[in-house]
């Protein structure tokens, strides 16, 4: 069955790459047109997509799908548009003197690099799989898409769009669990897109190194929030509480854990607290609120909070309309707080990825640093305050993928800025120009003049006194 899928796939890469090698060099036009019709798939189905993502969610709001999913991902083709032409143009580059001089010439063409596979998560389903999609055609590139099992309904509408708006050479989706996403990661693309966990990050690394397929890995981890001394807690907390509570805190760049002042660790928490209550004062039958998304997910979480809670941590509900959570099967999790947490818990060990939020406390902010230091790079980092040089000090001696201050999570809206983890988070990036960047091949190309440069240069046989003026003044 498995071996069936794989063959299927095969042939669509083989017909795509065909049909890429065999229409070269495709108009920019061309992309231009993929990319609205990419976008226009998905503003005609954007009420259908959302159905299908709370369907899939048990509960997500379709206003949250409407702005997280269909709206940011035709706002990044607008985006992809507008820049295109010029992300596309050779640049000039420089030619050593006095090469110049004589007629040489040097410059990089951004070229497509052929098929790209994209592999994409649960979370996000439809921007993550489309929003790289973008860029992908934006380089001028053919693509295959791997939406995940989790969020079936919608991996299969996709599927159908696709299917309607696109050529089979241009774009296919292929549905399937593990063994279809094992086999997908396999095969010999030109460059393969992964976004998910760092476990399977590294599964699919280790795959598409058999054939080099070169890879961009948007992974995961714990990215923490600096509440420093000068921080408005109040707003800070409105602002984490916002970026938790979306999508119920099942977003890569979610705040994973703050670190506070140890005097002003209440006010922290009283400022999460009041966040969440205003903007969620009851979250059971609350449509913005989401539901995790699957039974094995929500029994994780729970675990992490047992097994905090085993170990002495303080647990806090965040539950405004003190619903009743145990009398219903929606699985949803109200934000669960955790204080005095300790690096043998789980809840410190993993990227959480739902509503649980440990809190840390420091006395010197270079504490909290050194904590940072001392784990895996994470995607996401952020700093709350108005104190520049602590800020600087935080931002200047750790490493993330990105970073938001005095906010969460909104490096990642900014078009123009490339977003990627580093280390364990991931490598490569897209947005911005880099993005065109990772899905293009840079290719170098040098003309040489009419004149016998290797002569003038002292580089033909036979090697002489010309050779060794020439050897010199290299070395000068
Ligand atoms: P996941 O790694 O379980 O799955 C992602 C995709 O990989 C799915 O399509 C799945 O079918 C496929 N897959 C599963 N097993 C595979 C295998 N052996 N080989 C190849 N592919 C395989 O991730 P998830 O649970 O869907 O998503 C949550 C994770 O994704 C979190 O860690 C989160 O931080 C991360 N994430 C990162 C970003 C980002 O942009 N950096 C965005 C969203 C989510």
């Amino acid at each position: 069955m498995a071996e069936d899928r794989k063959a299927e796939m095969e042939a669509v890469l083989r017909k795509q790459g065909d049909a890429h090698r065999a229409m070269r060099p495709e108009p920019i036009s061309l992309r231009r047109n993929r990319i609205e019709r990419a976008m226009k798939l998905l503003s005609e189905n954007g009420d259908e997509l959302c159905r299908a993502m709370s369907a899939d969610f048990g509960s997500r709001s379709p206003h949250q799908s409407m702005i997280t999913d269909i709206a940011g991902t035709v706002g990044f083709g607008k985006y992809c548009l507008k820049h295109l032409e010029k992300w596309a143009k050779p640049e000039k580059r420089h030619v050593q003197f006095p090469l110049g001089l004589l007629g040489a010439k040097a410059e990089l063409r951004y070229e497509p690099k052929g098929v790209i596979g994209i592999l994409s998560p649960w979370n996000f389903p439809v921007n993550l799989s489309f929003g790289p999609l973008m860029q992908v055609f934006a380089a001028g590139n053919r693509a295959m898409m791997k939406p995940s099992e989790f969020t079936e309904r919608t991996s299969e509408l996709m599927e159908k769009l696709v299917r309607e708006q696109f050529a089979e050479d241009e774009c296919a989706v292929f549905t399937g669990g593990p063994e279809v996403a094992h086999a997908f990661s396999t095969l010999p693309f030109d460059h393969l897109v992964f976004t998910g966990s760092t476990a399977t990050g590294r599964k699919v690394m280790q795959a598409a190194a058999e054939n080099l397929v070169p890879v961009t890995l948007e992974l995961g981890g714990k990215s923490p929030v600096f509440l420093g001394r000068s921080a408005d807690f109040a707003k800070a907390g409105e602002r984490i509480a916002l970026g938790k509570m979306m999508n119920a805190g099942q977003i890569c760049l979610a705040p994973d854990y703050l670190y506070v002042p140890e005097e002003k660790a209440d006010e922290a928490v009283h400022g999460v607290w009041q966040g969440t209550a205003n903007m969620y004062p009851t979250l059971l039958e609350n449509e913005d609120y989401a539901s995790v998304v699957s039974d094995r997910h929500f029994d994780r979480l729970k675990g992490l909070v047992e097994d905090a809670r085993e170990k002495g941590a303080e647990v806090i509900e965040v539950n405004p309309g003190n619903e009743d959570f145990s009398s219903t099967n929606a699985r949803k999790m109200p934000l669960t707080i955790l204080r005095n947490v300790t690096d043998d818990m789980k809840a410190m060990q993993e990227e959480i990825f739902g509503p649980v939020l440990p809190v840390k406390t420091y006395r010197a902010i270079d504490e909290a640093v050194d904590y940072v230091n001392q784990h895996d790079r994470p995607l996401g980092l952020y700093y709350f305050g108005e104190d520049s040089r602590e800020r600087e000090q935080v931002l200047t001696r750790t490493i993330s993928g990105g970073v938001t201050v005095n906010d969460v999570i909104f490096h990642v809206s900014m078009e123009d800025l490339p977003f990627g983890g580093v280390g364990p988070s991931g490598m490569g990036s897209y947005h911005g120009i880099e993005g065109f960047r990772e899905f293009s091949h840079a290719r170098s190309v040098y003309t040489q003049p009419k004149i016998d440069v290797a002569k003038l240069g002292g580089f033909k046989p036979p090697y002489g006194p010309a050779t060794e003026k020439a050897v010199k003044g290299m070395m000068k």
